[in-house]
């Protein structure tokens, strides 16, 4: 019996060896325009869709498979006998292959200079109805939607002569993902070029619905199942790669990318440590060794078994001090032949090497029946105001560059201590204020810091002076703070009582 496939590829690599090696296997190939004058052109014979249904492309394109001809060939069941009378019927043959792609909505519509007309041209609609129809009918159909899937279904048509159902189906199932991501991305950015408000969930869950899932042994807990989800060409933290060690756990993964996100806001080369998806130590310094050992030394107790994150290339010396301690996982733009040597006396310990950010991903939270989506709080565009009569030095302004930067990835109420190379004490994750101002001073007592001249960053108001007071008592000579409590001026009176210089960044930064 004749077999048939069906190629309407936008996308077209690859697609000439893939008909090539379809030619050879005896399938007749039935295609779209662009696609059979390219296939064509390399010296293939195919056959015009137009020509087999007897209907020409019309619409300028918007209708070229839209057929019932080809739609009965791609969903008709052949063990029914009524289907096969009603194929026979409209002159139709059963399509056993369909390979498709679709018009690069995405690609045109994030391009600035697109119009809404070339937008809207860009709408595929026969492609998803092809890919849908061979997906829901993979009892029998084959649905080829990625290039990179070419290779694997030729070696099964090549060794077995047929595509096995488990791969059908699991074609099936990434054909169904595509069109749904493709659809929540239409419906994400079209209303940009309408002129109408943008819904943001379609636009921040489209990457993540054709998303390869990969399973982790368990979620925060052993009893909590879990999956990590990333598109093939991840961006930002989900673009690392693992170079060693043992597989990355959900924790080990939120910590990460709380390092990660932590590092790259230091005002250097620097180094953030992190337990529990809280920064317990953060510094720069002149080298990664030095910055790492600053950043282990505000909190050494915490540190072990933490996620360590550079921002600058991990060298020997670096990777030695690392190794001295136990750590979870490091992750670093690069590391030298010297480190990753050292590393591999180390088999369990996780080394990521991971991008630079690129930002703009929404973040998603989930409460218990519903969604939160926010934008991520990203930039530092807040300058500081003195609101003190004390002014901060130099060095302080440094500190408190320093200590602001990182208090934003402090769970809330967080309290940073600092100087102008690393944090000192860092108080997070309380429900009051005081407390988280009480916990860093502790915590940077505890580990003999020097507070004198210290600074402190707050990462939201101070509601009342008490805070201000339990810093200022323990030597901290400057403080960070967005302002805005009906109480500002009740609190940097105690500031100016107390000699204590204050900076309103105007900008909050709470993170829960
Ligand atoms: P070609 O370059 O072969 O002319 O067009 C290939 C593209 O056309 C593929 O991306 C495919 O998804 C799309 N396509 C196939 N059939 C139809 C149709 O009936 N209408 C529209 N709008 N697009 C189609």
């Amino acid at each position: 019996m004749k077999r048939l496939c069906l190629v309407s590829v936008s996308d077209k690599t690859g697609v000439v060896p893939l008909v090539q090696e379809l030619k050879a296997l005896g399938f007749e190939v039935l295609s779209t325009g662009g696609t059979a004058a390219l296939l064509r052109s390399s010296g293939l014979e195919v056959t015009d869709i137009a020509s087999w249904t007897g209907s020409p492309e019309i619409l300028g394109g918007r209708v070229k498979t839209l057929h019932p001809k080809v739609f009965a060939g791609i969903l008709a069941n052949l063990e029914d006998p009524k289907h096969r009378e009603e194929l026979a019927h409209i002159g139709a043959e059963p399509i056993e292959l369909v390979v498709v792609n679709l018009y690069p909505f995405q690609q045109v519509a994030s391009n600035p200079a697109a119009t809404p007309h070339e937008v809207i041209e860009n709408i595929d609609i026969g492609g998803p109805s092809l890919l849908r129809a061979a997906a829901k009918n993979h009892a029998r159909v084959t649905v080829v939607v990625d290039p990179q899937d070419y290779g694997l279904v030729l070696s099964h048509l090549k060794s077995n002569g047929g595509v096995p159902l488990s791969l059908r189906r699991t074609l099936a199932l990434k054909a169904f993902r595509h069109t749904a991501s493709y659809d929540a991305f239409i419906a994400g950015e079209l209303p940009r070029f309408l002129d109408m408000p943008a819904p943001k969930l379609p636009a921040a869950l489209a990457p993540w619905l054709s998303a390869e899932e990969e399973p982790l042994r368990y979620g925060e807990n052993p009893h909590q199942w879990a999956v990590f989800a990333r598109p093939r060409q991840a961006t930002g933290f989900a673009g690392f790669r693992q170079l060693q060690g043992k597989e990355l756990s959900y924790n080990n993964l939120m910590d990460a990318d709380g390092a990660w996100s932590a590092v790259w806001d230091l005002p250097g080369a620097g180094v953030v440590i992190v337990k529990h998806a809280n920064p317990c130590g953060a510094a720069v310094g002149e080298n990664p060794e030095e910055a790492y050992r600053l950043a282990f030394s505000c909190d050494p107790v915490s540190a072990f078994g933490g996620v360590i994150a550079f921002s600058s290339p991990v060298d020997g010396p670096a990777a030695q001090a690392v190794a001295e301690q136990f750590a979870e996982v490091v992750l670093a733009p690069e590391f030298t032949p010297e480190a990753l040597a050292v590393f591999a006396k180390k088999k369990n310990l996780r080394v990521l090497q991971t991008p630079r950010p690129t930002g703009g991903f929404p973040r998603l939270r989930v409460v218990d029946g519903g969604l939160l989506v926010q934008q991520a709080d990203e930039g530092f565009p807040e300058s500081f105001r003195v609101v003190t009569r004390r002014l901060p030095s130099e060095q302080e302004q440094e500190a408190l560059d320093l200590a602001w930067r990182m208090v934003k990835h402090v769970a809330s109420n967080a309290i940073v201590v600092a100087n102008h190379r690393q944090t000192l004490g860092i108080g997070g994750g309380q429900p009051s204020r005081v407390d988280a101002c009480r916990i860093a001073v502790s915590r940077a007592q505890a580990f003999g810091h020097a507070l004198a001249g210290a600074v402190a960053a707050s990462d939201a108001f101070f509601p009342f002076p008490d805070g201000v007071r339990v810093l200022a008592e323990a030597g901290i000579t400057c403080i960070a703070q967005p302002g805005g409590s009906i109480r500002d001026d009740e609190v940097v009176q105690v500031a100016d009582e107390l000699g204590v210089s204050m900076v309103f960044t105007g900008r909050r930064h709470f993170r829960h």
